[in-house]
């Protein structure tokens, strides 16, 4: 078996430690003996994402962000088709904002968003920062996973329309610092304001988000255990900090 994951924009979309999702992503896989295919996606290059397995769209700057939008708009209807069919895409920080309705900077101007998630970010001049973790519920039976840690670090304040949140902030900021949500969920795509990188210190997590792209391509849909002893470790370490 072969999963094909698209990291959109690696040179501009890369902030504190996104780049490890990938590497969580491609180590878990070969542990259980699963080829994956990285197709890097920069301003230019052409990709169908109907062909991919999952895409991985990291934070980024505002600067950045600005940058990029021209490109990713011209991909926006190939996009569409490819989540409605069941594409898992995992979106952090600026990459989340880009999936909503539009991101408004400091100086008032609105980079516009691809409208696949219905909400929308404001930028305020009180950053969000620190160490988060959430409540989430993405799962069923013994392995349904209830906790996510990570870091968080945005000026843009998310609000949902008619959307799902990821999960309930249990310690930090979340979407906006006010209303308790955190991220956003719609089909098989998954936004979050957690850096860290997220994943490793998520395996099972990780793990949700494989056995979506692994259902929807070969139909398979359970994954071999692997010792996860330090990644929990990890995880329930950071949790503790910020719940004792
Ligand atoms: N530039 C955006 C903000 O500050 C996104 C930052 C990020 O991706 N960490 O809100």
């Amino acid at each position: 078996m072969r999963l094909r994951i698209c990291h959109l924009y690696p040179d501009l979309m890369d902030l504190y430690g996104d780049r490890g999702n990938i590497i969580t992503l491609v180590k878990r896989c070969n542990w259980r003996g699963i080829e994956v295919e990285i197709v890097p996606i920069s301003l230019g290059q052409k990709i169908d994402f109907r062909e991919m397995d999952l895409v991985f769209f990291g934070g980024g700057s505002d600067r950045e962000q600005g940058l990029l939008f021209d490109d990713l708009s011209g991909r926006r209807e190939n996009l569409v088709k490819a989540i409605e069919d069941g594409l898992v895409v995992l979106a952090i920080c600026g990459g989340l904002q880009l999936l909503g309705r539009y991101y408004q900077i400091p100086d008032g101007t609105k980079i516009p968003g691809l409208e696949i998630l219905d909400l929308w970010t404001i930028a305020s001049n009180k950053r969000l920062i620190g160490n988060v973790c959430l409540e989430v519920n993405l799962g069923e039976g013994p392995n349904s996973l209830n906790t996510l840690v990570g870091f968080e670090n945005h000026s843009g304040q998310t609000h949902l329309g008619q959307v799902k949140p990821l999960g309930k902030v249990m310690r930090g900021h979340g979407n906006n610092g006010q209303d308790g949500w955190e991220g956003a969920m719609y089909r098989n795509v998954f936004g979050t304001y957690l850096h860290g990188p997220l994943l490793p210190k998520n395996p099972i997590f990780t793990d949700h988000l494989l056995k979506l792209a692994l259902q929807r391509r070969f139909g398979v849909a359970s994954l071999g255990l692997l010792d996860d002893s330090l990644e929990l470790a990890a995880h329930n370490y950071m949790l503790n900090r910020l719940t004792r």
